[in-house]
């Protein structure tokens, strides 16, 4: 009796992972077509300097252009993609884009190559890839950037792994200028030791505490101790999500000076951050 449960338990689980199984390889087969149908896109959201209101830098996030569904974000398929073999080439494919997208905003001076940095989403399975370090050096040198300007957004996911081969790679590409931020910073579980080893130089807030931190007084002190966190480890901090002036506000009084979210702007299309570029900022707004 307890055995024919087990089977039938057994039985019903395999069912249940095919279905989702064949869903993956559907969005997986998909996925490379759009990858080689060139329908793959980065879009660009700002990062903005608190008081000057000006672009210090912005995020790159990738979007699909479909050609009958519009532009899909990547919670419908990152997971997916982060999962099969195509994260590699399409990881080599975002670095380069974002690589180009600099180098023309530095042709066109329409960024300061001594401040400026855009930042680009890392994923584990890219990150460990032996060959990780050349490929964002080379794609680094084909677009004959600074270094400076590329920072690499990586996860504690990343760091917890393996936390001695984690530290070599980072140490590799921040001794050629790299910089790295820690995303979505305390909803992970790196302990502060290692991240005392990491040569990180930004802490990303999450979004999830930005969220009501004006509200929710669990919130408002988790911000609070990310604040020491950060300001005992010398990194820079910015936080992400933010939508409201109050939220502005609040995370201003409590000592974060960067900013990224809809209250400035959404994540836009290469031109229109171009533009935002080119008119200065959100000086007139704010
Ligand atoms: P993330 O790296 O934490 O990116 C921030 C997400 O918050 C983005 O969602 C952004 O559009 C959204 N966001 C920005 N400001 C606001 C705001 O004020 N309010 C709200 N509610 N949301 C805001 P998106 O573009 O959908 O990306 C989701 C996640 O997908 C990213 O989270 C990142 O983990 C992953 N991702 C995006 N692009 C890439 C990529 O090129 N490579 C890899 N490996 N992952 C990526
Ligand atoms: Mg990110
Ligand atoms: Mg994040
Ligand atoms: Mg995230």
């Amino acid at each position: 009796r307890v055995k024919e449960d087990g089977r039938d338990g057994i039985a019903f689980f395999e069912q249940a992972m095919q279905v989702a199984a064949s869903e993956r390889l559907a969005i997986e087969s998909e996925l490379r077509k759009a990858f080689s149908d060139n329908q793959l896109r980065l879009h660009y959201q700002p990062q903005v300097v608190y008081g000057s209101q000006k672009i210090l830098g912005a995020e790159a996030l990738l979007r699909w252009q479909h050609p009958e569904r519009g532009l899909i974000g990547p919670s419908a398929f990152i997971d997916v993609l982060e999962q099969s073999s195509l994260i590699f080439d399409a990881g080599r494919w975002i670095l380069a884009r974002a690589c180009e997208c600099i180098a023309g905003l530095l042709t066109d001076q329409l960024v300061n190559p001594d401040t400026f940095c855009l930042s680009v989403n890392i994923s584990p399975r890219q990150f460990r890839h032996p060959n990780f370090v050349g490929d964002v050096l080379g794609a680094i040198r084909q677009h004959a950037i600074p270094t400076r300007c590329l920072s690499l957004e990586i996860t504690e996911g990343i760091v917890i792994e393996n936390i001695n081969d984690t530290i070599d790679k980072m140490n590799e590409l921040r001794q050629h200028g790299v910089h790295f931020s820690i995303d979505d910073f305390g909803t992970g579980y790196s302990s502060l030791s290692y991240l005392k080893r990491l040569p990180v130089d930004l802490l990303k807030i999450d979004q999830s505490f930005v969220r009501d931190c004006t509200g929710n007084a669990n919130d408002a002190e988790i911000i609070r101790a990310i604040i020491a966190i950060a300001s005992s480890l010398h990194m820079d901090l910015i936080a992400e999500g933010v939508e409201t002036r109050d939220q502005l506000n609040f995370l201003h009084a409590q000592g974060c000076d960067q900013f990224q979210g809809y209250l400035f702007s959404p994540p836009v299309d290469e031109h229109r951050f171009r533009e935002l570029l080119a008119s200065g900022g959100f000086a007139q707004q704010h």
